[in-house]
């Protein structure tokens, strides 16, 4: 094996290679990881930091994914569903405050009232947020989980702002035998992983920018696991990735795999961040918000590692405690315009800056769009002189 000096100057890694940086340990060795990981941050996308407004618009839930505790056969949470006004109310919020961009998250559903809700909740915030600072509204990003193309198609047409369209659908783990296990469960709605990757290819038919991600630390992964997730963002063609710890939960079905210790759960997170800026360049990566519940400063420690977006929740305080994936989630009390503030302050504090009315497409994708205007533009011209 090179030394780790070398290693870290590279832009090209062997599976080998990225095993052995995923499974770094010692203080010092870390500490290079992240620093290499943080300037080639900066070297590849700035030193803005994006904010994400978070909205969980509802929790009902279809799917019954063992891991979560807003599954649907965990009766013991009550569940809601936010008003088209609520949201909009949310993204207004967002684009007062300078946030380029908000994401409507939700349990899982696919039924036409579902898809119509979505779709006027949509071209709602479109009209609602056109200002001076934002021409073509804020930002979305869309995290609704398994739909059909024509769905896809249909809810980006809704947007009215294409050029500013993202869709965030993890495949959790790369591992068949792993996915299964979480994802399986007798005579219920079960998920496979072939259909989440055939999703990710409609969604990029469908022009959104497309995230994945993954969960970090499940029992029973191991370092090969993670690094055969990072080739497969390189093959999906990621231009945003969205990956936290694995976190146990209550209402999960799942309580007796337990969870990684914290100390190395953390470890592990961070790495596989910084890995993943090193191995996938110029996208962007969100400090999950799962990692402050292994340590208060885990965002901020996110972002010294390669990541680039954060997302504030926007929530309606009284619908956050209900919207729980995994157990002593951050936040549930936090006054939008107060944690606000106060994170930018954090986000300064480590050397970065706040991306205030932007947009924050990853590099990747401006390139990926210039690449294709000026491709239809060398189809256009035949056409033209036909
Ligand atoms: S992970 Fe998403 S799709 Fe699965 S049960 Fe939870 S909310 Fe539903």
């Amino acid at each position: 094996m090179k030394s780790l000096e070398t290693l870290l100057k590279q832009t090209v890694f062997s599976d080998e290679e990225i095993v052995y940086l995923l499974g770094l340990k010692d203080e010092q060795d870390c500490r290079a990881l992240q620093k290499a990981a943080y300037d080639r941050t900066t070297e590849l996308m700035g030193s803005n930091v994006y904010y994400r407004g978070l909205i969980e618009v509802s929790n009902v839930c279809t799917s019954d994914c063992r891991y979560c505790g807003i599954r649907k056969d965990n009766h013991s949470v009550p569940r809601f569903e936010m008003t088209k006004e609520e949201i909009v109310g949310c993204a207004k919020f967002a684009a007062d405050h300078g946030y380029g961009s908000i994401c409507l998250q939700a349990g899982e559903r696919n039924d036409p009232k579902f898809i119509e809700f979505i779709a006027d909740a949509l071209r709602a915030i479109h009209a609602e947020t056109i200002s001076e600072q934002l021409p073509n509204g804020v930002g979305i990003t869309l995290s609704l989980g398994d739909q059909t193309k024509e769905v896809y198609e249909y809810w980006a047409d809704c947007s009215g702002n294409r050029d500013n369209l993202r869709y965030l659908a993890r495949f959790e783990t790369s591992n068949h035998e792993l996915f299964n296990f979480l994802h399986h469960t007798p005579k219920k709605k079960n998920k496979h992983l072939e259909h989440r990757l055939q999703c990710l290819q409609w969604l990029r038919e469908c022009g959104y920018q497309v995230g994945t991600g993954v969960m970090i630390g499940i029992p029973g992964q191991t370092l090969h696991d993670l690094c055969a997730d990072i080739r497969l963002f390189q093959k999906i063609d990621a231009d945003m990735i969205g990956m936290g710890p694995y976190l146990m939960s209550e209402g999960a079905d799942l309580k007796e795999i337990g969870q990684m210790e914290a100390k190395q759960l953390i470890r592990l997170t961070l790495n596989m961040i910084a890995v993943t800026r090193l191995v996938l360049g110029n996208i962007n990566i969100a400090a999950a918000t799962a990692l402050q519940v292994l340590d208060p400063e885990g965002r901020e420690k996110g972002i010294e590692h390669g990541a680039n977006v954060i997302m504030p929740n926007l929530t309606p305080l009284c619908y956050r405690g209900d919207y729980q994936l995994y157990d002593k989630k951050p936040n549930l009390t936090d006054d939008p315009s107060f944690f606000a503030a106060g994170l930018q302050q954090r986000i300064e504090s480590r050397g970065r800056t706040v991306g205030f009315n932007q947009s924050g497409s990853s590099r990747k994708w401006l390139m990926r769009k210039e690449a294709g205007l000026q491709q239809s533009a060398v189809k256009q011209i035949p056409i033209k002189a036909v």
